[in-house]
């Protein structure tokens, strides 16, 4: 049994954060306890190869129930189970989102002007942002025909003003990812990281968060915190740690064997993530994209100097447009690859393509993240309902025709050769639905609000437990108009702002 200042369950985007700032700003202990391990690798490392963590002993590697508005698929959910969580995985785009969103929380210290500085602290400091390094004249073509097709020539797309086509911004640095491992995580005596740990429960004792339970290399172990418990597992493992705590839904707690100790019906409810549909094109000949990084030359570029095409991020550029004239803000991210999208991340040789994602950011579907067993090895059940609001399906087929008059407007439209997908003749509707994903932004699961019914309050305080806060995607109230890596961020340092607030004197 050991005993610290405070516990962080989750070493993703925003448990880092969390954890690193506790650490280095106070001379609390600190442990952070992560379910995957180091994060020193090729594929955590070199952005381009992220893809190939998919399916690994890297990714928790998710799926969905059968999706009923999607013909019944499951849908995969990668998620990163490693040091750096989903920020060691995931495509690197930096947007912030727009001033709309989190005014429109209505939540005091949330709005625009309370998160903008926390915002800049985190791009001043510990994550160094940048435009992807080295992107294909492809990218350059998409940008310049966005706006020659009407998109914003504003090149500063990362919010609070988002309308603009751009290189992406990126959270690289001399051609590596810069994940919040790296950002966060350097060496403080007072913070202990426990890698390749599991954990299956918090303990409460008369009300309050003492510790936790986990499992390592097959060993039961616990931990107890003196002052909290920081449950940062992201939007399916947090809601997930709640319900076999006994913090959720009493009915079905008590139904998969769980004692209820806060009935809370909204833990694991309201998940939201943004839609996503491609369209693809072949390319012109005489155009490669991204088709040839198999080739070893950038592979040994990459490990020489740190360059070429193995330090794209993929989406190397994005547009933002409205769907709708009447839209308050954008709604929907184009991303722009020079690659064909649909291919398997260990395929080998591709044919030369282009895909352009439509990311739509205002969805209406929401769903749910539920226990099926007291067990946490077991994967909870998650339902997206994907595409179930028709006016989220009909805001995509807007997005891909919008895309189209963008591919007709040269200089992309003299490097492509025919759409693969829609195809020309295709109804556009009936193929968002047989192939659309997610962007893989899951988030709300455990929100925060100022309603009683509310799981967490503004200080993303747990209801109905002492000394239990929660900082991950699960706790934003809405999703932004943003790729979520950077709220999830900022959740984590104002977490980490309460606590240092919060904590007895004695222990900073
Ligand atoms: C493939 C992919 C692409 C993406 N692309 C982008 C992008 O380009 N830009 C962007 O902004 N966002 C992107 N995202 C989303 C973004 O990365 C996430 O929203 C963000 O990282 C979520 O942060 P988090 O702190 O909520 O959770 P995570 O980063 O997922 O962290 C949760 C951590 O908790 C650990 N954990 C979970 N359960 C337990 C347990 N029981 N015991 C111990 N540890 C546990 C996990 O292993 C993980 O390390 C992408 C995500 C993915 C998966």
């Amino acid at each position: 049994m050991t005993a610290y200042d405070f516990i962080v369950v989750g070493a993703g985007s925003a448990g880092c954060a969390v954890a690193g700032r506790l650490a280095t700003e106070s001379s609390a202990s600190v442990q952070l306890v992560e379910a995957g391990g180091s994060d020193r690798r090729l594929t955590t490392r070199v952005p381009l190869l992220a893809p190939m963590q998919y399916g690994t002993s890297l990714d928790w590697a998710y799926v969905t129930e059968p999706e009923p508005a999607c013909g019944g698929r499951r849908i995969a959910q990668p998620r990163g189970r490693v040091l750096g969580g989903c920020s060691a995985m995931n495509g690197m785009f930096w947007v912030k989102g727009s001033n709309l969103d989190y005014d429109g929380w209505r939540l005091p210290g949330w709005g625009w002007d309370d998160v903008a500085p926390v915002f800049a602290r985190i791009e001043q400091g510990p994550m160094h942002i940048t435009r992807s390094p080295f992107p294909d004249e492809l990218s350059h073509r998409f940008v310049a025909s966005a706006r020659a097709s009407g998109v914003a020539s504003n090149d500063d797309v990362s919010g609070p003003e988002l309308d603009g086509a751009a290189i992406t911004p990126v959270n690289i640095h001399k051609g590596q990812r810069w994940s919040t491992a790296r950002g966060y995580l350097g060496h403080c005596n007072n913070l202990t990281v426990v890698t390749k740990a599991s954990v299956d429960r918090v303990i409460i004792r008369d009300g309050r968060a003492v510790g936790i339970e986990y499992r390592r290399r097959g060993r039961a172990h616990r931990a107890f915190a003196d002052q909290e418990v920081v449950l940062s597992a992201g939007a399916f493992g947090t809601p997930q740690l709640l319900q076999v705590s006994g913090i959720g839904p009493a009915d079905h707690l008590r139904r998969v064997g769980v004692t209820p100790l806060v009935d809370s019906r909204r833990v694991g409810q309201g998940l939201a993530d943004h839609p996503l549909t491609w369209a693809i094109w072949s390319l012109a000949p005489g155009h490669v994209g991204l088709a040839d990084t198999a080739n070893p030359k950038w592979l040994l570029q990459w490990l020489l100097r740190r360059g070429g095409k193995l330090t794209s991020n993929g989406g190397e550029a994005l547009a933002h447009i409205r769907s709708t004239l009447d839209a308050p803000a954008c709604d929907v991210q184009l991303i722009f690859t020079p690659a064909d999208a649909r291919a398997e991340p260990r395929g080998g040789r591709l044919a030369p393509a282009l895909s352009v994602g439509h990311s739509y950011w205002t969805p209406k579907s929401r769903g749910s993240v539920l226990i099926r067993s007291s067990d946490s090895a077991v994967p909870p059940a998650i339902r997206m309902n994907l595409l179930t609001e028709r006016e989220d399906v009909e805001a995509l087929v807007r997005a891909v025709k919008r895309t189209r008059e963008i591919m007709a407007t040269e200089p992309i439209a003299s490097a492509v050769e025919r759409e693969l997908q829609p195809g020309a003749a295709a109804d556009i509707e009936a193929c968002i639905r047989n192939t659309a994903k997610t962007t893989s932004h899951p988030a709300c699961s455990v929100a925060m609000g100022n309603d009683a019914d509310s799981p967490l309050d503004e200080k993303l305080r747990v209801r109905g437990v002492e000394s239990l806060r929660v900082a991950d995607a699960s706790a934003l109230p809405q999703i932004p108009r943003a790729n979520t890596n950077a709220p999830s961020i900022m959740i984590g340092e104002r977490c980490a702002d309460f606590l240092l607030a919060d904590v007895s004197p004695g222990a900073i």
